[in-house]
């Protein structure tokens, strides 16, 4: 018999911790899952899943008005926003029943409250109940992250992506700080559902990091879709008006909403954990280090998904959980392979990218680029003024596509498939090879012939 109470107690009920935890306990583990919040953190409750919802829902005003130009006729479409937002709600509690069934059925004991890691074996628990220590030979900490904001006079009056996914009216403007993945999903949704939309960023293009010629063409669609990007712009203050707010920006000049939104970040959630107190080491902005077995500087303790702040995405958290329980628990030992995880932007249009940008692709030797610009042929009828962009990285002496990336409809989707042959390795001659499926946009990732001759990034 253990001297434990667990063989492994997990703080943070989200997309990592739920899946380290049911399958861990399916490998014979006795498992608890400490959580405060609702099950299923911060994809289920707060992120891809309500967001994406509400993407559909905005993504019918564009539908709508292609529809014309196929022949329909429709009345005004109009939207009962409130009701959207209270069915989403009713979907994200059936969610939140599917997952706590799932920890049940699997034998994971749900202890509800805040952890707190009080040494390398031992968790307090605060509840309704009071506080109560629980000892386990592992301690797994996933507990993700949260918005963070810069320290701005009158930063107290900006909602998050927390609240913007909770309101029950619709702003005429909304101002939003920051160009990364939830600034432009959420200036995307809504523009698309009426609302006048400025982004501000302080660098000279949206979604760092991503290639640059998907920057600029998503930029571009984005403005042509009518919102305006502030570029090399800092927010100075913000002040209550009797309409909204105003934001103070360079000198003199100012910009009126009526809802101020920051999408700058997320921290860690370490605050509070007594990691530190524990041994645990945390970078300098709060994660948690960790070796490749997700294994902190405290041996019983492990980490994993945006707590570690390394790639914050859903699915690598699930395959960390994945990967840490075979490993602790089925005598499977599994690294993970970060090398080309997929990601999509759902903006819109949205962005699906995977492997290298160009401009990575050409620190490790020559590389040819192909690419296509178009009108989707849906366009051609809608008369929407929409272009899309495929571009492919392939290194010169080996041939392999090392980076495939779209802007365009359905590129979330597309992307999925090619993920999988550039995990793969595939080379541009086998991209060639593969027959097209006609008409799609897709086929274009295997049409490509020509080179780019001189190209700008
Ligand atoms: P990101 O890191 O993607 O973007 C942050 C943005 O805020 C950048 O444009 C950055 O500018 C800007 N910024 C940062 N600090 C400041 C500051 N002090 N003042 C002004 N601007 C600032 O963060 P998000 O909040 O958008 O998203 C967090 C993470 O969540 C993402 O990185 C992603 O991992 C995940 N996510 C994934 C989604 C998906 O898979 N579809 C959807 C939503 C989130 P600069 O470019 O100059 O650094």
């Amino acid at each position: 018999m253990s001297k434990f109470d667990y063989d492994l107690l997990t703080i943070g009920a989200g997309s990592g911790g739920v899946r380290a935890s049911r399958l861990s306990s399916g490998f014979g583990a006795r498992v608890g899952i400490v959580e405060n919040s609702r099950i299923g953190g911060t994809c289920v409750m707060r992120g891809c899943v309500p967001k994406k919802l509400l993407v559909y829902g905005s993504h019918f005003a564009h539908d709508f008005e292609d529809a014309k130009g196929f022949g329909w006729q429709l009345d005004e479409p109009k939207i009962n926003y409130s009701k959207l937002i209270s069915d989403k709600n009713t979907e994200l509690d059936r969610l939140e029943n599917v997952y706590g069934r799932i920890l049940r059925e699997n034998g994971v004991s749900h202890l509800e409250g805040i952890g707190r890691v009080t040494g390398p074996n031992t968790v307090e628990v605060t509840g309704a109940d009071g506080t109560k220590e629980y000892s386990a030979e592992k301690i797994l900490v996933t507990t993700g992250g949260w918005p963070h904001l810069p320290q701005v006079p009158g930063v107290e009056y900006a909602i998050t992506s927390n609240e913007a996914l909770e309101l029950e009216t619709l702003p005429k403007h909304i101002v939003i700080v920051g160009g990364g993945y939830i600034a432009v999903e959420f200036a995307g949704m809504f523009n698309a559902l009426g609302v006048k939309v400025t982004i501000i960023i302080r660098a000279g293009n949206i979604l760092r990091g991503f290639d640059e010629d998907v920057r600029d063409t998503l930029a571009e669609e984005m403005e042509k879709s009518g919102i305006i990007i502030n570029r090399e712009c800092v927010v100075r203050g913000i002040e209550e008006t009797a309409d909204g707010y105003s934001l103070r920006l360079h000198g003199t000049e100012t910009i009126e909403c009526d809802k101020v939104m920051y999408a700058t970040g997320r921290k860690p959630n370490t605050f509070g954990l007594g990691l530190v107190e524990a041994g645990v080491e945390l970078d300098e902005g709060g994660a948690v280090k960790v070796d490749k077995n997700y294994q902190t500087s405290v041996p019983s303790i492990f980490a994993l998904g945006d707590v570690t702040n390394r790639i914050n995405l859903t699915p690598v958290a699930i395959n960390e959980g994945i990967a840490f329980a075979n490993s602790q628990f089925n005598q499977n030992p599994m690294v993970m392979d970060y090398n080309a995880v997929p990601a999509a932007v759902f903006s819109q249009p949205p962005v699906g990218t995977v492997g290298l940008s160009e401009q990575q692709a050409r620190e490790n030797g020559e590389v040819d680029i192909y690419m296509s610009r178009f009108r989707p042929m849906k366009h051609t009828l809608s008369g929407r003024d929409a272009h899309s962009m495929m571009k492919l990285v392939v290194m010169r002496e080996s041939g392999k596509v090392v980076g495939c990336h779209m802007v365009g409809d359905d590129a979330p989707e597309i992307i999925q498939g090619f993920a999988v042959a550039i995990k793969a390795g595939a080379t541009k001659a086998q991209f060639d090879a593969t027959v097209g499926v006609h008409p799609t946009a897709a086929e274009e990732f295997v049409t490509m012939r020509e080179k780019l001759p001189d190209h700008g990034h």
